[in-house]
């Protein structure tokens, strides 16, 4: 069988998009007429997409405020945000070049998703005419909704994990439900929980096993079968085309990451300095048998935080090298982030979002071209 490619999720939206956004923010233009250029902007996205010849394409997440929050607020800014939480939480993430993006704190329980993915889903569904994915956020990023340290008056930190469990199961069920082929979970904090960062208190709790085995509490409750469509993405964050965690050295995550009992991984690598070193991480720790079902290591082949285009041969010399480590059925291609996470994001290196639009199609269409020039080479 040929390599297997997917994208993350996220394209960047239409400067038309973000500008619609604002507008709403301020309440100069209605709930219905955002969702008619989130539509607009899904509808291009999806047949953008197809036309690059991928197996499965994605809505590029035009309707979600962003790849963590969708669950909780319809903009980044904190226009409807849900019941029992306030706008100043812990930070995500302290990006490279000094922007951040900051968590809603949950000041009560019970803690419930205002939209499920498949509520979004839903609604682009009807443009495509290829199997579609989706991206759901790890139960782990929502972790940090909780106080660090503290416990909730009236809302033990347990029943708040025992409910967002129950709410992470039901984004990846109804997601499945809705038809969705696939579903991955965005474990961007994976990586972040090693960086020790003084100014984001959270990055130096050893978090990471926490968060692995939060997770499997969601994953675990499905079967090998479905498990199989099951993904982990993990990437040092992408936004602004700036990442959080680049320096916190894979062999810190990988060991762990793959004690996830996921059936696949969309792992960041076309922007590793030391890329076959990963490689090999990668080919001694995915595992065989992850309770029933063997797990498959999509390689970052694409860079979305900067503007060149791979071309097609750069992607195939990359992926026949990573058979070098991986089992070439347990190897597939990705693009190393989802190419815009965030809404509201004018992808500075590229000069504009609607320009890095462009640039995203051309790689994805460079991503599925390389992996079938390497599955020519590799003779599969
Ligand atoms: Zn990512």
């Amino acid at each position: 069988m040929p390599i297997l490619t997917e994208p993350v999720g996220s394209l960047p939206r239409p400067m038309k998009l973000q500008e619609a956004i604002a507008s709403y923010d301020r309440g100069e233009i209605t709930k219905q007429q955002l969702t008619a250029e989130q539509d607009a902007a899904a509808r291009d996205s999806i047949e953008r997409m197809e036309a690059t010849g991928t197996a499965i394409v994605s809505d590029g997440e035009q309707r979600a405020s962003s790849f963590a929050t969708y669950p909780l607020t319809d903009t980044l800014a904190g226009t409807g945000l849900a019941d029992n939480l306030a706008a100043d939480g812990q930070y995500f993430a302290i990006f490279d070049d000094g922007h951040h993006r900051q968590l809603p704190r949950l000041t009560g329980g019970p803690f419930r998703y205002k939209t499920y993915a498949a509520d979004l889903f839903s609604q682009s569904k009807p443009y495509a005419t290829k199997p579609m994915k989706q991206a759901v956020i790890a139960p782990s990023m929502l972790y940090l909704l909780y106080p660090l340290k503290d416990e909730l008056d009236g809302y033990s930190r347990e029943q708040f994990l025992a409910d967002l469990c129950d709410e992470a199961e039901k984004d990846i069920r109804k997601a499945f439900e809705a038809g969705a082929q696939r579903v991955s979970i965005d474990f961007t904090e994976g990586r972040l929980a090693n960086k020790r960062d003084a100014r984001n208190p959270w990055t130096g709790e050893d978090l990471l096993q926490t968060f692995i085995e939060l997770n499997n509490r969601v994953i675990d409750r499905f079967t090998p079968e479905e498990r199989r469509n099951i993904g982990i993405h993990t990437c040092p964050g992408g936004d602004c085309d700036s990442v959080h965690s680049g320096e916190v050295d894979y062999a810190e995550l990988l060991p762990s990451m793959f004690q996830m009992n996921a059936g696949y991984f969309l792992i960041q690598l076309a922007s590793e300095g030391d890329k076959e070193r990963v490689y090999q991480l990668i080919g001694d720790n995915i595992r065989t048998d992850a309770n029933g079902v063997k797990q498959v290591a999509f390689v970052g082949v694409i860079d979305p935080l900067n503007p060149k285009v791979e071309t097609p041969e750069e992607v195939a010399d990359a992926l026949v090298t990573a058979a070098r480590y991986i089992p070439t059925d347990q190897l597939g291609a990705t693009d190393d982030c989802g190419f815009s996470p965030f809404s509201i994001d004018v992808k500075p290196k590229h000069g504009s979002p609607d320009f890095a639009r462009d640039i995203a199609f051309r790689k994805i269409s460079s991503r599925e071209r390389g992996a079938r020039l390497a599955s020519e080479q590799l003779g599969i």
